[in-house]
């Protein structure tokens, strides 16, 4: 018995030796100038730079490293806000929901009075999952349900050096409402981006919730992606949840089909490093919200900043 505990207690003991003597060759100096980051946009940018930076003890001895270290990772006090709108209306709104084209010019202009830099989806995913480099106020623009004005708003966007990213419902493509097949091709190529925002079932998924008709949600879902794989030569790393229907279950459907991103409603008003991607926190501007008055954005916009 008491042999078998020496025993035991050797083998360990010999198992983290070896252990140490790992982490001991592995403390190689590491030229950061030779650190090679294969693809600066993609979605393979982070596993490489990680995968270089990885061996965090040369970090902490090179301050080459170091430096290479500040320029891939965010500071403490980096956060995102994401805007969700639906239609911007010139004349006449539609309802609630709208906002007005010169409310939506003021904002963009009290975003940039605040220091806001627009990131993309892939910045906002890997900086939410590990801690990407993003301007330090950061936001992203979503417009709800791809109605037509998402390519007026686009066009004001761009011409303030923004972009943005029109939630789609794909069943409803080339309604009398929504965008059609040919704009939504204008938008990809100005480098709008898409999330996909349910086929054909948006206004039941908090039905289809309630009853736990989770069948029905993914093959809504799945239907929706391969729409818009079939014509636009596209899969979309976003979904965003049709009324803000979510739980487990339907994070887990989205995670299997791929999806790297969930546009939640406002949970928080900023995403942080550490929270979960597949559901980002959304501020809704709306005239029925009262944020669209510019007066009551830029209260918005300075108590945001001021508390993070
Ligand atoms: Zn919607």
């Amino acid at each position: 018995m008491k042999g078998d505990i020496i025993k035991k207690f050797l083998v360990f003991l010999f198992s983290f030796i070896l252990f140490l003597s790992f982490l001991t060759l592995n403390i190689v100096k590491i030229d950061a100038k030779k650190v090679k980051i294969l693809d600066n946009s993609g979605p393979f940018y982070f596993e490489d730079a990680t995968y270089y930076l990885g061996k965090l003890y040369g970090i902490k001895i090179d301050p080459e490293i170091l430096k290479e270290h500040e320029n891939l990772f965010s500071e403490k006090d980096t956060f995102c806000i994401v805007l969700m709108y639906h239609n911007i209306y010139t004349n006449k709104r539609i309802n609630s929901y709208d906002v007005s084209k010169n409310d939506f010019l003021k904002h963009i202009e009290i975003l940039k009075k605040y220091g806001f830099e627009n990131i993309t989806l892939n910045d906002l995913y890997y900086f939410v999952k590990f801690n990407k480099k993003i301007p330090k106020r950061s936001v992203v623009f979503t417009f709800d349900d791809g109605f037509k004005s998402v390519m007026l708003a686009s066009n004001i966007l761009k011409e303030n050096g923004f972009n943005g990213v029109a939630s789609l419902i794909t069943g409803y493509i080339d309604s009398s409402w929504e965008v059609n097949k040919g704009e939504i091709k204008t938008l990809i190529s100005n480098k709008f981006e898409i999330s996909l925002h349910s086929h054909k079932f948006h206004n039941f998924y908090l039905e289809l919730l309630k009853e736990k008709n989770y069948k029905k949600i993914e093959e809504d879902i799945k239907t929706s992606k391969k729409y818009f794989k079939y014509n636009f030569k596209i899969e979309p790393i976003a979904f965003t949840y049709p009324l803000g229907a979510f739980d487990d279950k339907i994070e887990n459907i989205l995670e299997n089909l791929n999806f790297k991103l969930g546009l939640g409603l406002c949970k928080n008003f900023v995403n942080k490093y550490g929270e979960d991607p597949l559901y980002i926190s959304r501020i809704e501007i709306s005239e029925r919200r009262k944020y669209s008055d510019p007066k009551k954005f830029e209260k918005l916009i300075k108590m945001i900043t001021n508390s993070n």
